[in-house]
């Protein structure tokens, strides 16, 4: 079977007239000067027939590693026994991958041994999906199709290279692939690629954590995260990942909501914009303490304090997903503060006591995720008209360059320590933040003269 049987007469619309980069044409050029083939593989063909946004572009060829690296000026061998060169272009980075056959997958994660091949259908029949395994070589309107991948493209459907079984238990990271690949591009997962992902869900264990946050904060980022989540649930894989989510399936709410928390949760995960990467999982995580804390009342449940098991859920969850520690302080941050109930007769005392235990840096993702959560209620209630005001203090507060912490005083500690000629110790701490309690009330408080007399107020000497 010679790659002739493959060789399309005529490439798909959406090929003819896709723009493949310069820097694509100059590298496809530079291996076939050398004798090799080149083919761009991979997303790009498939994201090009998609008419969608191509996120990187990837080639494969039949010369050998060493000879890719020699060709090129600036390259990075990554994993150079997989045979994937990186080369570094002007605007981008481009893999240069030998075609390969992968021989054994006893672990279920990496392939035994790979063997280097000079046959696109080899590297092809490797891929995950049918339509990642399209092969296309712009210059020579030539497209490889040995899976079916223009068909499944064109209904729209996920579907493996060979046997569904067989290529999920080689490496179990397909399995979560599959769903993210179908929520990302809006595909049906097809029958029997669905079942093997359900009964190989159990496998997923053997995938690295990284790799699962990965492919997680891919289905998190997509307009359809929600439904990708419920796909995550109902294929059994979401109780490996995040079974805090799955027990709030089915635990009903009061009547302001039209969802039970799961379903709510969902709907304001999507209740956030998909850029809006931390807040997206504060929303994940905001209620995953309601089912413990709930109590049942006669018509309503109450949930008190949920927002405290939460943020103890998101953190530990965020630590198995290996995630930053700055970002999981963040979320479990966002988690932890949404519980809070602003009406108009706040004074600016309490708007900038607010701020202060928020923190400036977070407020506008504090009411982002409000309003998401808000908008998860499923009643299409207005996003509280209260919480625009809320925001709008809270700029007038952050331009009026309001202090907000100890830092922002206009005395500080060695002040006070030169002022009453006492030693370092926990008393200054004490005094500024009570001096910044004061401050918080009133701003004009904050004057070195005034700070120091209160100060020596609150340390209980006579007054000079
Ligand atoms: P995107 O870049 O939009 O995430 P992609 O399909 O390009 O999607 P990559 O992770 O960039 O995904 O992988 C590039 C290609 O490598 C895939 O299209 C597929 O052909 C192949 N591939 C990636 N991961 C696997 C895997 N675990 N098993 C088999 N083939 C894979
Ligand atoms: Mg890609």
């Amino acid at each position: 079977m010679g790659q002739e049987m493959y060789r399309e007469r005529e490439l798909p619309d959406a090929l003819a007239s896709a723009v493949v980069p310069g820097e694509v044409r100059d590298i496809a050029a530079r291996l076939e000067e050398a004798g090799g083939q080149a083919w761009i593989v991979g997303g790009a063909v498939r994201d090009s027939i998609l008419g969608r946004q191509v996120r990187d572009w990837d080639l494969a060829t039949d010369l050998l590693p060493e000879t890719i690296r020699s060709l090129f000026p600036r390259t990075v061998a990554v994993g150079a026994q997989f045979g994937t060169i990186v080369v570094v272009g002007q605007d981008d980075e481009y893999e240069v991958t030998t075609f390969r056959r992968d021989l054994g997958y006893s672990d279920g994660r990496h392939p035994d041994t790979v063997e280097y091949s000079t046959r696109p259908e080899d590297d092809l029949a490797r891929r995950d999906f049918t339509v990642n395994a399209l092969a296309w070589n712009p210059d020579a309107r030539s497209l490889l199709d040995p899976h079916g991948g223009l068909a499944d493209l064109d209904a729209r459907r996920l579907r493996t290279v060979g046997t569904p079984h067989e290529r999920f238990a080689e490496d179990a990271l397909r399995i979560l692939r599959a769903v993210r690949l179908s929520v990302q591009l809006d595909f049906e997962i097809e029958r029997d690629t669905l079942r093997a992902v359900v009964r190989l869900a159990p496998t997923l264990t053997r995938v690295s954590r990284e790799r699962v946050a990965a492919e997680m904060e891919r289905i998190l980022g997509t307009e359809r995260a929600g439904a990708g989540l419920e796909l995550l649930h109902e294929t059994g894989l979401l109780s490996r990942i995040l079974p805090e989510l799955v027990s709030c399936y089915g635990v009903a709410q009061n009547p302001h909501h039209a969802y039970d928390v799961f379903y709510h949760t969902l709907a304001a995960v999507d209740g956030a914009a998909p850029e809006d990467r931390l807040v997206r999982w504060a929303a994940l995580f905001h209620d995953v303490g309601k089912p413990e804390t709930r109590v049942l009342g006669e018509h309503t449940a109450t949930f008190y304090s949920h927002q405290i098991r939460s943020e103890q859920h998101a953190r530990r969850a965020l630590s198995r997903l290996r995630f930053s520690n700055e970002d999981r302080g963040d979320v479990a941050h966002l988690v932890r503060q949404h519980m809070f109930h602003y009406t108009s007769d706040w004074s600016d005392g309490a708007v900038r006591r607010f701020l202060r235990t928020v923190g400036p840096d977070q407020v506008r993702a504090l009411y982002r995720l409000r309003a998401a959560d808000t908008r998860g209620n499923g009643k299409r209630t207005r996003v509280a008209p209260e919480l625009d005001e809320l925001a709008e203090r809270i700029e007038q507060v952050l331009a009026s360059d309001a202090a907000l912490s100890v830092k922002d005083l206009a005395i500080s500690g060695h002040d006070l320590m030169d002022r009453f000629g006492r030693p370092p110790g926990k008393w200054i701490g004490s005094i500024l933040h009570a001096l910044l309690e004061d401050v918080l009330e009133d701003p004009s408080r904050n004057e070195p003269s005034a700070l120091l007399a209160r100060a020596e107020e609150l340390l209980g000497l006579p007054q000079s």
